[in-house]
């Protein structure tokens, strides 16, 4: 199977967020060094079964920042040995500002990053505090510029919204902060209470109340308001850029093309055919042990048929700007959008609408997307 995508899942952070329920577990010792052998194991066993060459690659987490340039680098140099990267592959690593310096960072830019994606969350100490965050303003402004001072020309940098307490006008202060730093691209995600989290705790007892539905509507065209008059392409329900800036690794999950994950905790798309979905279980012990002894440690979570590829075709396009293209739905399905799902166009609308040949959803729609994409399940 070809892919031009790769993943690579680092489960370890040094402390859990309140409101996180991402697979990741406490950082001890050499636990990231030790992890990275499996790593290397399970790219060279994957070898069999994928080929590049590589466009994207994209280290997430929990939390990569937690890496030793010297790690990244030997991973850089394997991947690129054993599956090659395209001349201008896009190469992203998920960073915590607690976990920065600047000669860390160089050596990130020097082993071949050329994408850093740093999770500021806010840029104010009250809410850094609150959101159980490692690291203060001034250290998250810090990573930014030590970012660039490393030769970083692509720079990521998440906001949340939401946040219990949270007024417009502190959201807009946020902003201004946020822009004075010219990142290339901001991802925006609101809190949400997952389960078995310790705001969920929190919120049963009466301790976190989360913002109304309509302060959450406000937060968010606020925040497209202010980003696109600044410039930024509101390119997906969460994500804005500037131009040429997208991210080229999610963009792959969007359009429903070939990601190989590697990781615990890691998830794979394989594209051939209708399409299929594999995991590697969230146990470190176990995906070590199965490397060891030869074995895949991906298990297949779900094998799509035609109907279940469109709805997927169809859920992950409308999360973006570009929306579906209904020429190449139909190339790809043999029947358009509306003659596949007509209840659902009809019930969408007005909030779904086909502009120049692609469905999209306007910026309420999104707002709805939860609910409105039911309609086609
Ligand atoms: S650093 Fe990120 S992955 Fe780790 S606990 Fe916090 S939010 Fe979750």
């Amino acid at each position: 199977m070809t892919m031009s995508g790769l993943y690579l899942h680092i489960p370890f952070c040094l402390r859990k967020c309140p409101y996180c329920d991402f697979f990741s577990v406490p950082h001890r010792g050499t636990a990231v060094s030790d992890y990275v052998q499996s790593l290397a194991v399970d790219l060279q066993q994957s070898k069999k079964d994928w080929s590049g060459p590589i466009s994207t690659l994209f280290f997430g987490g929990g939390t990569p920042s937690l890496l030793a340039p010297d790690d990244v680098a030997r991973l850089l140099d394997l991947i690129d040995r054993e599956y090659r990267f395209a001349d201008d592959a896009e190469i992203s690593l998920e960073a915590n500002p607690g976990t920065l310096d600047l000669q860390k960072l160089a050596g990130y830019r020097a082993a071949g990053i050329n994408r850093i994606s740093i999770g500021l969350q806010s840029l104010d100490d009250n809410r850094l505090k609150l959101l159980g965050r490692l690291h203060d303003v001034e250290t998250g402004l810090k990573g930014v510029h030590d970012a660039r001072t490393a030769g970083f020309d692509n720079v990521s940098c998440d906001l949340m919204f939401a946040v219990p307490g949270q007024t417009p006008a502190d959201l807009a202060a946020d902003l201004d902060r946020l822009l004075d730093l010219q990142p290339e691209h901001i991802a925006v995600y609101g809190l949400t209470i997952e389960a078995g989290t310790s705001f969920a705790e929190r919120q049963a007892n009466g301790e976190l109340t989360l913002p109304e539905e309509d302060e959450y509507v406000a937060a968010y065209r606020l925040l497209h308001e202010r980003l696109s008059t600044a410039g930024y392409d509101h390119y997906e329900v969460s994500n804005f850029a500037r131009t040429g800036k997208r991210c080229r690794h999610n963009q792959r999950y969007w359009q429903r093309l070939s990601v190989l994950g590697v990781g615990a905790g890691a998830h794979t798309f394989c594209a051939d055919g209708w399409g299929s979905r594999w995991a590697i279980p969230n146990d470190l012990e176990n995906y070590r042990a199965e490397l060891q002894a030869g074995c895949n440690p991906a298990r297949l979570i779900e094998k799509f048929d035609r109907q279940g590829a469109m709805i997927e075709t169809l859920y992950l396009g409308l999360r973006t700007a570009d929306g579906v293209d209904d020429v190449l739905f139909a190339k790809r399905f043999g029947c358009c959008v509306e003659e596949a799902f007509a209840q659902a166009v009809k019930r969408c609308r007005p909030q779904l609408q086909k502009i120049d040949g692609h469905w999209r959803f306007d910026l309420d729609g999104w707002l709805l997307f939860d609910t409105l994409i039911l309609n086609f399940f």
